[in-house]
């Protein structure tokens, strides 16, 4: 489960940019944010995992106030939040196996010869994962090799490769077309249902979150304007 407990933000500019946020995201519920551009969507996805530090409120995951850690800590902790990007941030000319085996290793492999080492349960893993998302006969390829949705379901097996307890998915579907938009929102949709993973999905396109959330908040400069189900989400938001 992962609260949010008056999380704001105002950035050095004196924009206040997320103010007093506070909501609970419990296990399996993946809910969508929406809003206007400047919204603080991206903020408040940012404060989640600290790339950007709030200015007060608390972040909890589990047990865990991931908004009071110091940076050590938080290096390890942020080890439980997977995030899933719109421009899919994937190492191009490393293979799909190698980029999802970065997500256990946890960071971005220079040395390819670390990859070589990986234990064979990894491995496993690995390929468990490039079959869920439908990518088996892929794992040799680049990844530059590979097509928008092919590359952001490579994304997807690198998050859950590191075993998170939360998804953080920003825009996931920005870059693609309409139809492989739907496949890539039902398939993290069936996979936070099959994990029962809190996730939170920034999705600018209002009708494929109705189709595909099963919770709605709605920010505007920052505040809250509307929390709840797809089918009672007017123009209020
Ligand atoms: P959204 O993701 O909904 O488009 P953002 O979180 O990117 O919204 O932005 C929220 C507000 O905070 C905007 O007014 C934006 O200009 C401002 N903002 C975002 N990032 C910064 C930053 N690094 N420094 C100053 N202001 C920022
Ligand atoms: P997004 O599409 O996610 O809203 P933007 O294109 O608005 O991102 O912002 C790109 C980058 O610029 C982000 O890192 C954001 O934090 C930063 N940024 C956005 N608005 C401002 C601002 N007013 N001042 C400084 N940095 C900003």
């Amino acid at each position: 489960m992962l609260h949010l407990d008056g999380l704001s933000k105002t950035y050095a500019t004196g924009e206040a940019a997320l103010s007093d946020v506070t909501l609970t995201v419990p296990q399996g519920q993946i809910m969508g944010l929406i809003g206007p551009s400047g919204a603080g969507k991206s903020t408040l996805i940012r404060c989640i995992n600290r790339l950007v530090e709030p200015s007060s409120g608390k972040v909890i995951l589990g047990d865990v106030d991931l908004a009071r850690l110091g940076k050590a800590e938080l290096r390890r902790q942020r080890r439980r939040i997977g995030m899933i990007f719109q421009e899919y941030a994937l190492v191009e000319r490393l293979t799909v196996m190698e980029n999802v085996l970065s997500g256990r290793l946890g960071y971005v492999p220079f040395w390819r010869s670390l990859l070589r080492k990986y234990p064979a349960r990894d491995i496993q893993t690995a390929y468990r994962l490039l079959d869920r998302v439908g990518l088996m006969n892929r794992a040799d390829s680049r990844a530059d090799a590979l097509s928008g949705g092919q590359r952001q379901r490579v994304g997807i097996a690198r998050a859950l490769a590191q075993e998170p307890e939360l998804l953080l998915v920003d825009e996931p579907t920005a870059s693609l077309d309409p139809k492989t938009s739907r496949q890539i929102m039902r398939l993290i949709t069936e996979i936070c249902a099959e994990r029962g993973l809190p996730v939170i999905v920034n999705i600018h396109d209002v009708p494929l979150a109705q189709q595909f959330m099963q919770r709605i908040v709605g920010l505007r400069a920052g505040r809250i304007v509307f929390d709840g189900a797809p089918a009672d989400l007017t123009e209020a938001a």
